[in-house]
């Protein structure tokens, strides 16, 4: 499955290659979160040359742009639905767009997607409990945001109650987590109000020494990654993330 479609396929394919890989020839659905350009812009091309669903919530649904030719099948937020091997749960985020977050569940493991929030909802730290793998925002130093080259109403759109997730933010998300996951990767970082490093010391100091392991996701660069079990329960299964 693809999540998101922010990428042309030219994009995907020249990142598949960097990590010598094919590209999949195969998608069964593309699971959208939400209707902004850098997650949705392409999802109808993909929909059409794999001749698969595009599948987002009710909500989100009326807003992403679909081709006559793509085939569009909304989701019920807070209602589970399966593809394949893989039971994909959603719970809704503050955003200005309808959004999601996902965790995505198999016999063996979770693995919980949430970006694109202007602050953490309650309810949020049930929802990724037992991910092992949490893919989270950290988007912005406040002090970089403040300070930078983005106009007054932009900054205050991302830094607002509807924008996107902190550094500070994201930490306290992490802290909060009954169980510490087996690894979190920093998604959604902002190229212009944030560094890697800052957001690293941030999710470091929130994680204390719980064993996590901690990455980047960056923009310009794919990151492999298999969150499969290795059966020590009798479940061994790959479940392979390309970001
Ligand atoms: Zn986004
Ligand atoms: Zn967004």
């Amino acid at each position: 499955m693809l999540v998101d479609a922010g990428l042309s396929h030219r994009k995907l394919v020249q990142r598949f290659t960097a990590l010598g890989r094919e590209a999949p020839n195969n998608i069964e659905a593309v699971i959208v979160t939400h209707s902004h350009t850098d997650h949705a812009a392409h999802a109808s091309t993909y929909a059409t040359r794999f001749g698969c669903p595009i599948r987002a919530s009710e909500a989100a649904m009326p807003s992403i742009r679909l081709r006559p030719t793509a085939q569009a099948q909304p989701f019920t937020v807070g209602r589970a639905f399966r593809l394949g091997d893989i039971t994909i749960h959603s719970r809704s985020l503050p955003h200005d767009a309808p959004q999601v977050a996902l965790v995505f569940e198999t016999t063996a493991t979770k693995v919980g997607l949430v970006t694109d929030l202007g602050h953490v909802p309650k309810g949020l730290e049930r929802f990724l409990d037992d991910c092992e793998t949490v893919l989270l925002e950290s988007n912005h130093d406040p002090d970089m945001l403040a300070t930078g080259p983005y106009p007054e109403a932009l900054k205050q759109r991302v830094a607002g109650s509807l924008g996107h997730l902190s550094n500070g933010e994201a930490g306290d998300l992490l802290a909060g987590l009954a169980h510490a996951p087996r690894r979190v990767v920093l998604m959604h970082l902002s190229e212009t109000n944030n560094s890697a490093q800052l957001a690293r010391s941030s999710a470091e100091a929130a994680l204390g020494h719980r064993g996590t392991e901690l990455l980047l996701a960056r923009q310009q660069q794919p990151l492999e990654l298999d969150a499969g079990q290795d059966g020590h329960d009798g479940h061994d299964e790959q479940f392979q993330l390309i970001l």
